[in-house]
Order: structure tokens, then sequence, then C-alpha cells
């Protein structure tokens, strides 16, 4: 697995205005740094601790990017590492960011997570639930949290036009909260969606954010 060559190939595939987060999950730093050497500075991470592990030890201009599901009693550890959490998946979590953040004195960038994968489980906030955030404006009590966006995962499947569906249907929720101006958000304007199978359609689909392990890093070992 030759990082610094796929990490060169991604880069040139991509389109410019969009961001690679390199995920990194499961590989060890010396794969981190592979990819750094190569000119990548924003990597994607899914657990608090190994995240916290490879902040400690790499590179400080490094940007992470935590994309799991995060514990609320995990929250205070990663206040202040990372660049976007882009995961958050309850308005308990984004309260409990708000809060650390400000006990931290620091400002926390975050994209609420969409779900609409019906058939899995899997964390986010389901469309008209968060519509219904922004409509209630529940943002503007937060003091040191930044909401730059949205983040969604399409189906798991072989079948493309569901998965653009899926894509479709995250950037629409997207649409309708970065251009009702009656909301007065600013700065909401990052749509992160896609992976190493599906990125190019997300990209289609409106994605200025993509997260890509796989392709970069190989198979993971868990
Ligand atoms: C693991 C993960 C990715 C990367 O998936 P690949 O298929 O390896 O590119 C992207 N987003 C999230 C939220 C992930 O957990």
């Amino acid at each position: 697995m030759n990082v610094a060559c796929n990490i060169k190939e991604v880069r040139a595939e991509i389109p410019a205005g969009v961001e690679l987060v390199a995920v990194s999950k499961f590989h060890p730093a010396e794969a981190v740094m592979a990819a750094y050497e190569a000119g990548q500075r924003c990597f994607g991470e899914s657990r608090v601790q190994e995240l916290l592990e490879k902040e400690k030890e790499l590179p400080q201009d490094i940007r992470w990017h935590f994309i799991g599901h995060l514990q609320t009693n995990k929250v205070k550890q990663l206040i202040g590492k990372t660049s976007l959490i882009e995961s958050v998946d309850s308005e308990r979590l984004l309260r409990l960011i708000d809060k650390e953040s400000e006990k931290a004195g620091v400002v926390t960038n975050v994209l609420m997570q969409v779900h609409v994968a019906k058939e899995e489980t899997k964390f986010g906030f389901y469309p008209e639930e968060l519509l219904q955030f922004f409509t209630d404006k529940k943002f503007e009590t937060l003091t040191n949290t930044h909401i730059c966006g949205i983040m969604g995962m399409a189906s798991n499947t072989d079948d493309l036009i569901r998965v653009r569906e899926d894509f479709k249907n995250i950037a629409a929720v997207f649409n309708r909260i970065a251009n009702d101006s009656t909301l007065g958000l600013r700065g909401f304007d990052r749509l992160s969606m896609g992976m190493s199978g599906d990125w190019q359609i997300a990209v289609e689909e409106g994605a200025n954010i993509v997260r890509i392990g796989t392709r970069i890093f190989g198979e993971r070992q868990y």
C-alpha cells in the first residue's frame, strides 16, 4: 500500500474547493506521516482515544476531524484538539460541547450529522428534526460552538441510485438551512458527504468535504 501515491492520486481527482479528509482510523501514526509527507494536513478519526494519541505524537499543524459517534463522557477530553467535530448527532451532545468549550475558553467548530440511510441504525438527526432545530433557532443560545454545516452518510449498498438519492436528500436539508436568510446563520457552508466508494457521487450532489480512508490507507484491521 503506497499511501503517498494514493494521496496524490486522490487529490488529483478531487475538484478544487472540495476538502479531503484522510480517514486514518485504525491505521498507525506511520501511515499518517506518509500522507503528511505527501502534503496532506487534514485527517479524520472516529475514536477519541486514538485521535488524542495521534494528536500528541504527530505534527501540530495537522487538522483533526472527529467523525465517529461521540460519547458524552468523552467530550471534555476532545475539546481543543479538533478543527471540526463532524458528527454531532444529538442536541444534548451539542449543548455539552458548548459547555465544555466555554469552560476551556475555546470555540469548537461542528457539523450536524443527518440520518437518511433508512435501513441501518446510524446516528444522526432525522431531516425533519434537524430542520425543526434550526427553525426554532436553537443554535442561538450557543456561546462557544460554531455550526459550520452538515455531515451525512449514504446507505451502505451497491445500489448507486439509492446512494445518489441519499446524498440528494442530505444536500436538500443542507440547502434549505443554508439558504434560509431568516435564520441569520453565518458561516454555515460545509457539506461533508462521500467516502472511498461513493465520493464522486457525493461531490456531484454538492459535497465540499469528502472523508476518504480505505482508498488512501487500504483495508482497516479492526
Ligand atoms: C470510516 C469512515 C469513513 C471512511 O470510509 P472509507 O470507506 O474507508 O473511505 C468516512 N466517514 C465516516 C463517518 C467513517 O466512519
